[in-house]
């Protein structure tokens, strides 16, 4: 089940995952399902980078997608409702998703995880943040790089990776289940109704689009897709209406 989507910042209205002696699940008949999802997915930093904390319900083990800002926000979620952050993954390593990794593993804790070939990025933040005028501390050193298919779990629940280089050449998206359903995490691999941009360093148009067509239009049809920046859709409603690549396109 899923408990919550982007969240006003008043936490007065804050749902709090439903305890497993709930009354709503006993009326059920079939016991408590261990296996739900907390998600909190709300924009971060000047580029709104959609960043979403993701909890066991039952543990409470936690890991953190692309914080790429809202340091203090994170800090309330996690104190919030108790978690404990196993790690912070990244769907790549642009500065937007990277921006307050660092702010984040002081705070909380958690391996950073990466694909391996995102790190030429992920150690040149300062080279990315000059662009922009920035000034940014240094990096945290990966502790994990991930490949495709490999699992980050967190208590009962886990995230596969999905390697869908193109955008970046370690671009990756994780898909979680959520009771029957599955939720994509796409970076900027996929947008609704667009993709994303490959004229940036290690960018490559035509993987990008055999990537969406042989890892992602290929799950579920009715996953949910929370891409990287903007609103969320999903896997059939893009390969049938995504102008850039369609289902029936032939690569
Ligand atoms: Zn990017
Ligand atoms: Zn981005």
């Amino acid at each position: 089940m899923l408990h919550s989507l982007v969240r006003p910042r008043n936490r007065s209205c804050a749902r709090v995952p439903e305890r497993p002696d709930s009354k709503r699940r006993r009326a059920h008949g079939q016991g408590y399902d261990a296996r739900v999802l907390f998600r909190e997915t709300f924009p971060a930093g000047a580029f709104a980078c959609n960043c979403s904390v993701l909890a066991c319900d039952t543990s409470k083990e936690a890991i953190i997608i692309d914080p790429g800002g809202e340091v203090d926000r994170i800090r309330g979620i996690v104190e919030h409702h108790g978690l404990s952050v196993k790690a912070v993954i990244h769907t790549h390593a642009h500065l937007d998703h990277i921006y307050c990794t660092r702010k984040v593993v002081e705070n909380h804790g958690g391996s950073i995880c990466l694909h391996k070939d995102d790190l030429f990025l992920y150690d040149g933040i300062e080279m990315q943040a000059s662009m922009f005028g920035w000034q940014v501390d240094s990096v945290l050193p990966v502790d994990r790089f991930l490949e495709d298919g490999d699992s980050i779990t967190f208590g009962e629940q886990a995230a596969l990776t999905l390697h869908t280089p193109g955008h970046t050449p370690g671009s990756v998206c994780f898909e979680v289940k959520d009771g029957d359903k599955h939720i994509i995490f796409a970076g900027d691999t996929l947008f609704r109704r667009s993709v994303g941009r490959t004229d940036l360093p290690g960018g490559n148009s035509k993987q990008l689009l055999r990537s969406i067509q042989t890892s992602l239009y290929t799950r579920a049809p009715d996953s949910l897709v929370v891409p990287g920046h903007g609103p969320n859709t999903t896997i059939e409603e893009e390969a049938a209406k995504n102008p850039f690549v369609t289902a029936s396109r032939a690569l």
